[in-house]
């Protein structure tokens, strides 16, 4: 009997640790090993990691190795810098998975060392009266380096021009139109000075009236708060430009590589003829410094100019005679010269050679000798990848360009320096086995930008579709630090909530106790319907820098961050060193952000940033803050608006695009409730990534490839440039701008039509944001 009980009992434990194991067995490996990865969301801890470990003394080594030599695309110095991507991104202990070179044969425009570009002023005779000066003045040994270029405009027409001198304030339309009520312009040449109107602009908006040659300078009003000395008030003594700085750039209106529209610039790929490229100046231009601008400018006869055209010259600022002044010391030199000679050899004419001399106009000229020269030459993109364990094919990228036009310490290498101490971070975690992130994350180093984003451009055409479909958001950091005062942040609406949590867990820029948010916010902020009072965002409508391939062309949801100035100390346009000789490390580390606390604030956000996009559960872009900013644009627009179309017949009161934006408004908040309302952690990874899919699109439906003909690659009906300059709609607005001009008929129907090219993209937006059936 024991032993038919002991049998029973051991029966029955057996069984019961069957079960048990059956019950336990089946409890853990009925859901695959997968399912743990699946779900896995954004990890705190690390993130506060990632932010502890991002070095500023790093940061400070990286720009001192970037910024030995200038780096202008596709010199000697630029194949360093890929080295030096290739080198750190290959590293067996803090490099990526995967790193590489893509190389594109580019169009690009050099001067010709042999042959300096020449602006003189010059008699009659041919006599040089004054030489501007042909490379900046040195101060350090940097601006001494032989690869540092000369002063250029990139793209401009060589040529040989001379011409009565004018002074056209900006080169806008409206500049030269005015100019124009008052001197004949034929035959001129305009000296303007930059801002209001893009580089090629002022050329291009020059030539119809016969303007033959353009000169532009930085007026020390618009770049050094009017101070113009280099004995106490400039670099080397503080962040001004020096007298002789020359802001040098790509004076080209579309972006991307000219010869190769659409297409990826590779060497079969087929190219347009060279004299089909538009967008570029007409007539030679040439930028030079502020010193020999003085000295041109005072000197110019004719009209007082209006008080809108005055810069920082102690000197009134005329239209130009055309050219100098009766008085001007170019003219005395030579009136003295001939008075001098007249005198001599025929002393009984002293009288009436008086009198000649006041009638005669002894007219100088300004002469432009431009040798540049354009060059197909081979520009490399370095691309790096960290793969994702759960969602390798979708990707976040983030990027930088690479090439600078003298050591750009600033312009680009801020940002260099600051993704190579992201990558190094990240890079680590990933070869110690730490860390890999559930999506792909792609590092892009551009070549090329400098002369038109064609690093970037060119990446986007090759790789196209799959960027389309795949892409999360593109993160640009090109300069990281324009200055030390606060975040500055521009992108779709719908990013606004990421970087804002990104930007509370980071500490302000030499601020122990406030945050990035919570200083950024004290410099500029607005209000929201949502969200109370908040930080500002600037959108990116331009195509300011790499972003905008990915933005306009792909409708990728993208942003641009960096620190910037304090808006109450300084007016300057941009840094004041930006595109000169002067943009060095000595230059960066004393005046733009000593101890590099700035660019280490910039990596922690823009790379917290980066970790919450790739690596969240559900994405977090909102809809909703895209739907405020919709309701906002279509607010001014009906203010703006309504009136007058009401009185072309066009409708505005129950138009579909009233109703297009409530649409996306209802289908925004319902997406958001889903996702709220949702245990996505517990739910099948199909829904997950199912509204995953539509954030990631959700600005795919907002392009229009046939909207924009006249505007290159610009497809985002949102985003796209405009020349109106209202805060709403840019199609709408140009349109606008242009019908009430014109007052043609047909200019008042493309208004109509680009309404209903809003409303029927808005609306499609809407469509995917419902639930999909
Ligand atoms: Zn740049």
């Amino acid at each position: 009997k024991m032993i038919k009980q002991l049998l029973i009992s051991i029966v029955c434990g057996a069984a019961m640790l069957t079960v048990g194991i059956l019950i336990g067995h089946y409890g853990i490996t009925n859901a695959p090993s997968w399912v743990k990865d699946v779900v896995r969301d954004v990890d705190e801890s690390l993130i506060e990691k990632f932010l502890s470990e991002v070095d500023n003394i790093q940061i400070q080594e990286n720009l001192k190795e970037l910024t030995k030599v200038p780096h202008m695309a596709t010199t000697a110095g630029d194949e360093q810098t890929v080295q030096l991507m290739l080198k750190r991104w290959q590293d067996p202990e803090s490099g990526l998975d995967q790193a590489w070179r893509e190389e594109y044969l580019v169009y690009l425009s050099f001067p010709d060392p042999k042959n300096p570009n020449k602006v003189t002023v010059v008699s009659p005779s041919e006599t040089v009266l004054h030489t501007a000066r042909e490379k900046e003045k040195s101060y350090t040994p940097d601006q001494d380096d032989p690869a540092v270029v000369q002063p250029y405009a990139a793209y401009s027409p060589a040529g040989h021009q001379r011409g009565r001198l004018v002074y056209a304030n900006q080169g806008k339309p409206s500049d030269y139109l005015l100019l124009n009520q008052t001197v004949d312009l034929k035959g001129t040449i305009a000296i303007t000075r930059y801002g209001g109107a893009g580089r090629a602009a002022k050329a291009i908006n020059a030539a119809p009236y016969g303007v033959i040659g353009v000169l532009v300078y930085t007026d020390p009003l618009d770049i050094n708060d009017g101070l113009m000395s280099d004995a106490n008030e400039t670099y080397p003594h503080s962040w001004y430009m020096p007298p002789s700085g020359v802001e040098r750039g790509s004076f080209n209106t579309h972006y991307g590589d000219m010869l190769t529209p659409y297409l990826a610039a590779k060497e079969e790929t087929y190219r347009i003829p060279v004299e089909d490229i538009t967008g570029i100046p007409p007539i030679p231009i040439q930028p030079i410094g502020f010193e020999d601008a003085y000295i041109l400018i005072c000197e110019l006869g004719g009209e007082a100019a209006p008080k809108e055209w005055q810069g920082a010259f102690n000197c009134t600022y005329n239209f130009g005679g055309p050219g100098f002044k009766p008085t001007s010391a170019f003219n005395n030199r030579l009136l003295y010269k001939f008075h001098f000679n007249v005198v001599n050899f025929y002393p009984h004419l002293q009288f009436r050679s008086a009198i000649q001399i006041n009638n005669i106009k002894i007219l100088n000229d300004v002469k432009l000798d431009i040798f540049n020269h354009e060059k197909i030459k081979n520009s490399s993109n370095v691309m790096g990848v960290i793969k994702g364990s759960v969602e390798p094919d979708r990707y976040v990228i983030y990027g930088n360009h690479r090439d600078s036009w003298v050591h750009g310490a600033i312009d680009p290498s801020s940002g260099t320096s600051v993704m190579l101490e992201l990558t190094r971070v990240l890079g680590k975690m990933v070869k110690q086995g730490k860390w890999r992130p559930r999506r792909s994350i792609i590092f892009g180093s551009w070549g090329a930008e400098e002369f038109g984003l064609i690093g970037s451009a060119e990446y986007t055409e090759q790789y196209f579709t799959k960027l389309s479909e795949r892409t999360i958001a593109y993160i640009n950091v090109d300069i990281a630090v324009f200055a030390n005062a606060t975040l500055r942040a521009s992108g779709m609406p719908s990013v606004q909530n990421v970087i804002f949590k990104a930007a509370k867990q980071v500490n302000a820029a030499g601020l122990e106790s406030t945050s990035v948010y919570d200083n950024w916010i004290k410099y500029s902020n607005r209000t929201s319907p949502a969200h109370g009072t908040i930080p500002r965002m600037g959108y990116l409508s331009g195509a300011g820098s790499d972003y905008a391939a990915f933005v306009h062309y792909l409708g990728i949801t993208a942003m641009d961050i960096s620190y910037t100035y304090d808006r109450s100390k300084t007016n300057a346009r941009i840094y004041p060193a930006y595109h000169t000789a002067y943009d060095t490390f000595d230059y960066a580390s004393k005046f733009i952000d000593p101890g590099f606390v700035s660019h280490q604030a910039i990596a922690r956000t823009a790379g917290n940033v980066l970790i919450r996009l790739a690596d969240s559960l559900v994405l977090p872009l909102n809809c909703s803050d895209y739907a405020e900013i919709l309701e906002d644009y279509l607010k001014t627009a009906v203010n703006l608006y309504q009136n007058q179309l009401q009185v072309k017949h066009i409708s505005m009161g129950k138009h579909p695009l009233k109703r297009a934006v409530a649409s996306f408004r209802s289908a925004a908040t319902h997406l958001d409730q889903v996702i709220l309302s949702s245990d996505l952690a517990n739910e099948t990874p199909l829904k997950v990534r199912r509204i995953n899919d539509q954030l990631m699109l959700l600005d795919r439906a907002f392009l229009n490839p046939l909207a924009f003909p006249d505007k290159y690659a610009f497809r985002h009906v949102i985003w796209a440039s405009s020349s109106a300059g209202k805060p709403t709609f840019p199609g709408l607005a140009d349109a606008y701008a242009k019908a009430e001009s014109s007052g043609q008929p047909r200019d008042w129907d493309k208004v109509h039509y680009h309404l209903s090219v809003l409303s029927q993209a808005i609306e499609g937006a809407a469509n995917t944001l419902v639930d999909v059936i």
